[in-house]
């Protein structure tokens, strides 16, 4: 069979020899000409051989070990300072490695998909017996990728640890994949960076002013468009927040949009009477509590007895066990047992004598269980305290407690509630707030104004008509909820504009960001950012040169 398609370039096939592990192949050099590394004089004159040990691709599950033979030659320049000089095979390996340079690019290709730790385990399952700290090495030699720029930049941030340090992520709109991993959210940093890339037409980016500010400096003709959700965000709790400031209102709304007819129930005060106390329809009932519905003697008598035929043959207690299905501490204890011991018959306790007596005291006034107990045990209840209490539970417990005040239903509304419930169009509000959702909106000017100018910005960001926000910001300027929000807009002005207009949006950024954080967790935390920048952007990471 010919294996030379399989073999490095350069060596002929000598032989071979399997191992339990592995195949060993050794091979010669076919080159029989050096050139001297530091003259370049070429020469065939051998001085002697030597060999290299270097793993290869794995085939079938087996590691293959390559044994090349190599020459050493002699320098024929009489005042060469190198007098003999070792064959180079710098083709197919790197000096001093011990894998062939295609054996190192599948580990290299497999840690950028799955990470150190999980790439050193699919390696060793096809047969390339790696350790993960080999395959981080193997990673971090990734070729830095030239990206090209793009036209058209998303920026956003992501945290390495929330509310500790950030980064910057870079993202090609055009091409959905991310271009550049930036370690901080620096103005400078990225400042830099668009210096370094220019021929940027558009960025898309959160609401910072320092990613604003950092855009405008490096690139000032390029569009930059607000990100539509957190302008939606903003939005919101700027609503939330004017909110807070109006809990009164909200609570005096609440307080209408609460049925008249809820609230009287609870005013009226209740007496208890012999009727309202649970009637004991039958005459015995079992008061212990019992859980499972008890075995009959009879069938335990069966089992007891089949366990005892069984234990004669010799069975042992795991396997009678199973056989009849019981449980084994019941069949460990009829192995022991020389006879059969009936369960003892359940105390049944006498309470249902003092049942009338309870009555009378619980209508009385006394519903303190210990206190009962103590009573009935003096007449001679022979009962416990638990069958007391399960009992008396089903009593009514509203003797001498004070009346609770009126249950003020739906008074609790949290501003993020109500912001959320006024972004609703009327069609939309929910049967049950309408009346307290109309009487707020009705009642109190500024809210109707806020929930009006809020209901106005959504419909111009859906139907996008960037020219409808002068009007807008005008409006909301004299608004007591929104002028500050409106003042963030204003200072934003083009980049909201192109926002509501644009087509682009940081959405994919946000996603993007996503993935990002998914890789970051495969790497439980440990990852420094060059690992987390490799792996981010092996994505657009197409294999090694052919
Ligand atoms: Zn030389």
């Amino acid at each position: 069979m010919d294996l030379s398609p399989l073999l490095p370039p350069g060596f002929l096939f000598c032989n071979q020899k399997f191992t339990h592990d592995s195949l060993v192949i050794g091979l010669i050099a076919t080159d029989a000409v050096g050139t001297c590394p530091l003259c370049q004089t070429p020469t065939s004159r051998v001085h002697s051989f030597y060999q290299r040990t270097l793993a290869d691709l794995p085939m079938g599950g087996k590691r293959i070990k390559l044994l090349l033979r190599l020459r050493k030659f002699f320098c024929p320049l009489a005042d060469c300072p190198r007098k003999v000089f070792a064959q180079s095979c710098n083709s197919v390996c790197k000096p001093y490695a011990r894998r062939l340079l295609r054996a190192d690019q599948q580990i290299q290709t497999i840690g950028l998909q799955a990470g150190a730790k999980p790439g050193a385990r699919l390696c060793q399952t096809i047969g390339q017996s790696v350790s993960a700290s080999t395959v981080l090495r193997v990673i971090r030699k990734t070729p830095r990728l030239v990206v090209e720029t793009p036209k058209r930049l998303g920026v956003d941030d992501f945290a390495f640890r929330k509310g500790r340090n950030y980064g910057t992520i870079l993202i090609d709109l055009d091409g959905h994949k991310p271009i550049d991993l930036l370690p901080d959210r620096e103005g400078k940093t990225l400042e830099t960076w668009l210096q370094n890339h220019p021929g940027i037409e558009l960025v898309t980016r959160d609401r910072s002013s320092v990613y604003a500010s950092a855009i405008s400096s490096a690139c000032p003709d390029a569009v930059q468009v607000a990100d539509r959700w957190h302008l939606l965000k903003n939005l919101s709790e700027a609503v939330e927040r004017f909110l807070d400031t109006q809990r009164p209102a909200i609570q005096e709304a609440a307080l209408a949009g609460v049925q008249p007819a809820e609230n009287q129930a609870a005013t009226t005060v209740t007496t208890l009477m012999e009727t309202d106390l649970p009637q004991t329809t039958t005459e015995q009932p079992v008061l212990s509590p019992t859980q499972n519905q008890p075995i009959p003697t009879e069938k335990r008598y069966a089992v007891y007895q089949r366990t005892k035929e069984l234990q004669r043959e010799g069975h042992g207690i795991r396997a009678v066990a199973r056989h009849l299905g019981a449980a084994r501490n019941t069949i460990k204890q009829y192995f022991r047992q020389d006879q059969f011991v009936p369960r003892p018959k359940p105390k049944r306790s006498n309470l249902l004598n003092y049942e009338t007596y309870l009555r009378k005291r619980w209508v009385e006034g006394e519903t303190n269980v210990k206190v009962l107990l103590e009573e009935i045990k003096a007449q001679g209840y022979n009962g416990e305290y638990t069958i007391l209490t399960t009992f008396l539970a089903d009593y009514p417990r509203l003797v001498q407690e004070p009346a609770l005040p009126p249950a003020q239903k739906g008074v609790r509304y949290s501003s993020r509630q109500v912001s959320r419930l006024l972004g609703l169009p009327e069609c939309d509000w929910p049967v049950k707030e309408w009346a307290f959702l109309s009487y707020l909106v009705g009642q109190n000017e500024a809210i109707g104004q806020v929930r009006d100018l809020c209901l106005r910005f959504k419909v111009m960001m859906k139907d996008k008509k960037p020219d409808e926000l002068a009007q807008w910001c005008k409006e909301a300027s004299g608004s007591v909820g929104l002028s500050n929000f409106e003042k963030g807009l204003r200072q934003d002005y083009a980049a909201v504009q192109q926002a509501i207009g644009s087509i682009w949006s940081n959405g994919q950024t946000e996603g993007q960001v996503n993935r990002l954080k998914t890789l970051k967790r495969q790497m439980y935390g440990k990852a420094s950012f060059d690992l987390l920048r490799i792996r981010v952007l092996a994505r657009n990471w197409t294999g090694p040169p052919k």
